[in-house]
């Protein structure tokens, strides 16, 4: 497909004579509510009977198109472990292999290896292509959802991944590689100048070497903290550069490595856990300057991606998911500074899943009590986090069961609308100003848990889009996937907005 200009797009709608009648369908709402949508659905379900869907039932005016992944969790159908939806094609897509959805121009690729991209799952549907012009003749904005997530067995990838603590090369991509920040650049570019999008929405889910040897996230237990990223030689210029001793950093995570090995088996070093880890920060200040030197290449990516993107299309709007361990982790939370953001963001999609919540923050726990909270048992970690992140929860043993409630979608939302306005809690949704990002909460509606764990039902959808709408959200994004989600709770989504 050839670089359309808006114009032409424009013609292209008319000559096809999609205009229907939801064209004449007041709009409900100002606000912004989207969904996460792979093309799988448009394929297996037809594109008009999706949209028609998500206007009756949910009132969804944005679509936030699974457009570049190799993870299934946005980009397939469910996963398979977990039962089928009442909707879609009743089979797992075992096969999926994801990458680039919409068609890749090759000439925006010069700068980066990693280029043969495109997902080979659905041959010869352009799912950009094919969505653009019955979504924007019903007044749906389209935004490409695009994340940090690949596979190892990419023509050319090599050369952009991280390198672990041990030397090994790693599944992730250095962002201080000049490589990586081109790839980033060229397919953003390949979207804005390819396809007449409303928005692009870009999300990376990690966190830099010290919050995953700690294990400071949901299913942290399994973190290696020998293969901790990244010490690759791009990373290593860019510590020298700062002033920072390589050798020092990589002896401080080794030392690390061993506490932490040491820690889940129980071993207590005399001084206790706690002493121990921070008497290791003091040590070896290197070890935190590593863990900056990484936050900051995945912010310059942000401000990459934003930059390049309004060069090209002032009106476009850019934002980012920002990942779930934000809710868990206070190490993850501390880098995630909502006025930072305010350089370099249209919107944020900040995940507040409070179904999947549940498990997942029970699981931090667990994997913290065994490592640099190991003075204290789960339970008790539990408690300091609800403590130190200023929300509520149920007790260990009930929470997997119970999830997260709306009152802590309630709160987080509170606290990201004040976070961008830059006032304190009680007035920022009255002090918002013109060029503040829009703050839209991720709805969690049937992401998987484990068996007797908290699933969606519909009542939880409605608490949680009222809650978060009352609090001051400039929209919803239902989320992770549609392929996922059962129509009754699509439709409580639907049921909160209409009152
Ligand atoms: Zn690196």
């Amino acid at each position: 497909m050839s670089e359309l200009s808006r114009r032409e797009f424009a013609k292209l709608i008319g000559a096809a004579g999609i205009a229907s009648s939801f064209l004449q369908q007041p709009q409900t709402t100002s606000r912004t509510i989207g969904i996460q949508v792979g093309a799988v659905s448009f394929v297996d379900e037809g594109v008009a009977s999706v949209l028609d869907r998500f206007q009756r039932d949910a009132n969804i005016n944005a679509l936030f198109i699974a457009s570049f992944s190799y993870g299934r969790g946005t980009a397939g159908r469910q996963v398979p472990d977990q039962t089928l939806p009442d909707h879609g094609k009743q089979e797992y897509d075992v096969e999926f292999h994801g990458g680039n959805f919409a068609h890749t121009h090759e000439k925006y690729y010069a700068h980066t290896s990693l280029k043969k991209i495109e997902a080979p799952d659905h041959p010869g549907f352009d799912v950009l292509a094919s969505v653009l012009p019955p979504a924007q003749s019903r007044r749906m904005k389209v935004f490409c959802w695009y994340e940090d997530v690949f596979r190892r067995d990419l023509e050319g990838i090599d050369r952009l991944q991280e390198v672990t603590l041990s030397g090994k090369k790693a599944s992730t991509l250095c962002f201080h590689n000049p490589e990586v920040q081109a790839f980033w650049q060229a397919l953003t570019e390949d979207y804005v100048r390819s396809y007449p999008i409303d928005g692009l929405m870009w999300g990376s889910e990690r966190q830099g070497p010290f919050g995953n040897a700690i294990g400071a996230m949901h299913g942290g237990a399994r973190t290696n903290p020998l293969e901790v990223t990244c010490f690759c030689d791009f990373c290593q210029r860019e510590g020298k550069s700062r002033g920072i001793d390589v050798q020092r950093a990589v002896e401080g995570y080794m030392k690390l490595a061993s506490l932490v090995r040491d820690s889940r088996a129980a071993n207590r070093p005399t001084d206790g856990y706690f002493v121990s880890y921070w008497r290791l920060l003091l040590n070896y200040p290197e070890i935190l300057a590593w863990e900056k030197l990484w936050n900051d290449g995945q912010q310059s990516a942000y401000a990459n991606i934003y930059q390049l993107a309004k060069s090209i299309r002032r009106d476009i709007a850019v934002g980012w998911h920002i990942w779930h361990n934000n809710s868990f982790s206070p190490f993850y939370r501390a880098a995630q500074d909502y006025a930072e953001f305010r350089k370099y963001s249209d919107f944020l999609k900040v995940v507040m899943y409070n179904n999947c919540g549940g498990p997942r923050l029970a699981s931090y726990a667990n994997s913290m009590s065994r490592t640099m909270l190991g003075d204290f048992s789960a339970e008790e970690v539990l408690g300091l986090t609800y403590k130190v992140q200023n929300y509520q929860g149920a007790n260990l043993v009930e929470l997997p069961r119970k999830g997260l409630s709306a009152d802590y979608m309630e709160g987080e939302t509170r606290r990201a609308v004040a976070g961008v306005s830059s006032h304190s809690a009680e007035s920022a949704p009255a002090a918002k100003t013109p060029g503040t990002p829009k703050i839209w909460p991720g709805i969690d509606i049937d992401i998987p848990t484990g068996q007797d764990e908290k699933k969606t039902e519909p009542q939880d959808v409605r608490d949680a889009v009222r809650a978060a709408l009352g609090a001051g959200a400039d929209g919803v994004i239902l989320s992770r996937k549609y392929s996922e989600m059962r129509l009754a709770n699509l439709r409580a989504a639907g049921e909160a907005l209409r009152g």
